[in-house]
Parts: C-alpha cells; structure tokens; sequence
C-alpha cells in the first residue's frame, strides 16, 4: 500500500528568537515537514488518490497559516491601540509641565511670596489672614497639579511596558508566520516533485504551456490526473498564444471565441488559463491565504479562465453579454464567483453541460 507521510503536524514548533528587536527566523527544524511517496503508485487512479491526500494536508497547513495572521493582525492591533494610548498621555504630560512650572515660579520667585516676609509686612491681621488663605490655596494647587502629573508620569511608564511586551509578541508572531509560509512552500514543492515523478513512471508526458499534443479523444481520461499535472495529450491551445485548456473546454472556448469575436470585433482577452501546479503553487505563495490552495482550483483542471478586456469589471458591456451568453457553449461564471472570493473575471467550463449541448 502507498501512503503519503508527513512528518510533525504541522506548525506545532515555533522558532526561537534570540531577542525580541533581531527577529531573525529560523526555519524550524521541528515544523518542517517533507513530503514523500513512500512507494511510487502504480495506477493512475492511485495516483490520484495520493495526490488527493496531499494536498488535503497542504489545506490543513493553509487553515493553520491563515489562523496565524488573524492572531498576528490582532497583536498588532492592539500595539497601535496601545502605542496611541501611549502618545495622550504624554501630550497630557508636556500640557502639565506649563502649570507645573507657572507654580514653580510662583512659589519660588515672586517676591511678595518670600518665605515669611509677606506675612510680617502685612499691616493687619485681615491682610495676613488672606495671605495665608492664598498660600494655602496655591500649596493644595501645586499638590493637586503634582498628584496628577506623578499619576500621568506612572500611566506613560504602564503603557510603554505593556507596548514593548506586545511589540515583542508581534515580532514573535511574524516570525513564525514566514517559517510558517517558508515550511508550506518546501512541502508542496516536495509534493509537486513527488507527484511530477509518480506520472513521469507512469508514462505521463506533464505539460507545459504553449505545447502540442491536443487528443480530444482522451477526454474521458481526464479525472484521473490530479490538478495541475495534465498530461500534454488532455490539453488543447487556444487562439490566444500561450493559453491552453483541457481538450473539451478548449474547443467550447474557442466556439464561444467566434461569436464574441462578432459582437464586439475582437478576440476575448485572457489574463489566464490552465495553471499548473507549480504554477497554482507560484501564485499561492505571492497571497498567502487569498489563492485557492494548490491542486484545488479548476485552472489546474484546464477548465477554467481568468479573462481581461472588460470582462474583469462586473457589469460591463462584456461582462452582461458573456452572463447571457456563455452557457450556450457549456462556459459559466459560478455563483461562488459573485461573491466569495468576488472574481467577475473567473469563468469556468462546465463539463456536463457541454456534453449537454
Ligand atoms: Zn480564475
């Protein structure tokens, strides 16, 4: 039996950090994982079937990587909280030191204030009684305004203690999260080779863009290899240069091409076709967590297309015309497309409906 390992669960070792203001990540030892075909498959179904279990595990590492930068983008929410917090109460500080220093020099330099003087030079005991009032009022003044300040002073030292602590922890989880990216990147390269190999025993020539081939009898062939390893013989060049679906999905596009072609004088534009592995693999890493994981978008199938030329704005002309068109020749723009993730551009051919027509 063929089995798939995987060493470690994923993201269970975190990397040390030497100190907290160098945040220097080294690729945990503990939390990479290699993937390997312990045996080569000997069928294609086989095949398949492995290629399934991998990149089941690459999502798992992607739900893991995505959890990580919420944590992350919450550390580093309440550092700016913090860190602002931090900022008032150091402006309420510097407007203190005006009255501090207006009652410094009220007791200290203005001469009618000297020491007991005032009090003996009063002509009578009414005027040395309002003298010592005064005193007394201005002593509980300065005591007030120093109070406040004293506590001003130990809410800034507070506050800068309680931000350096989360700065520290928002260095820490970002260092994790590229070991994090760096471990997920090394394992599906590792699957990618694994798998490329596997067909490659099994007789599979694996496509790469702008080649020959083109079999469309081999259709029926199709489910059998896993995303992103279609053999060259599947795959049919479009009239755009360089792009390429799978055989059904190519000829439909190329139909629906024509009648396109007639309403608005030019060829459809397309910004992407089929995506291999490496590829999906490529783009995944460039937006960690936004891209569909490796081996589960339908670029990878051959039967999907990113398009351009107005399309890609929702609700142009072409858009609408492609909406009312498209599944005249087996092309839809699937529902999970006007939404979540919202990508008016992505259009995707619909094997049983183009058997259908
Ligand atoms: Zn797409």
């Amino acid at each position: 039996m063929t089995s798939l390992t995987v060493s470690a669960p994923y993201g269970t070792a975190a990397p040390a950090l030497a100190d907290t203001t160098t945040a220097k990540v080294r690729t945990a030892s503990a939390g990479e994982s290699v993937l390997t075909l312990d045996k080569e498959p000997t069928t294609l179904t086989e095949l398949r079937r492995e290629a399934q279990k991998a990149y089941k595990s690459i999502e798992d590492a992607n739900r893991a990587l995505v959890a990580r930068q919420k944590k992350f983008g919450t550390v580093e929410k309440a550092l700016a909280a913090k860190l602002e917090s931090l900022q008032q109460a150091t402006a309420e500080l510097n407007k203190m030191r005006k009255p501090l220093s207006d009652l410094a020099s009220s007791m200290y330099q203005d001469p009618s204030l000297d020491g007991l003087s005032p009090f003996f030079r009063a002509g009578n005991g009414t005027e040395t009684l309002r003298r010592i009032a005064d005193l007394d009022h201005i002593v509980a003044g300065r005591n007030n305004v120093l109070g406040d300040a004293v506590k001003l002073l130990e809410r800034q030292q507070r506050l800068a203690e309680e931000a350096q602590e989360l700065r520290a922890a928002s260095l820490l989880q970002e260092a994790q999260l590229s070991a994090q990216v760096a471990a997920l990147r090394k394992r599906s390269s590792s699957l990618v080779r694994s798998l490329t190999k596997a067909l490659i025993k099994l007789g599979v020539k694996i496509s790469s863009k702008g080649a020959g081939g083109c079999d469309p009898t081999r259709i029926g062939q199709a489910e059998q290899y896993p995303n992103g390893l279609l053999p060259q013989t599947i795959l049919c060049p479009l009239p755009q240069a360089g792009e390429e679906l799978r055989a059904d999905a190519a000829i439909a596009f190329a139909d629906l091409n024509i009648a396109y072609k007639k309403r608005f004088g030019t060829s459809m534009c397309i910004s992407d076709s089929y995506r291999s592995l490496s590829e999906q693999q490529s783009i995944y890493y460039r937006r960690p967590g936004f891209a569909a994981t490796p081996g589960k978008s339908n670029h990878g199938l051959g039967l999907a297309v990113d398009l351009c030329g107005g399309v890609q704005n929702f609700r142009s002309v072409q858009f609408n015309w492609l909406e009312a068109n498209s599944k005249r020749y087996g092309w839809i723009h699937p529902d999970w497309s006007y939404h979540s993730p919202f990508e008016p551009w992505h259009w995707e051919y619909d094997p049983q409906l183009g058997a259908k027509l």
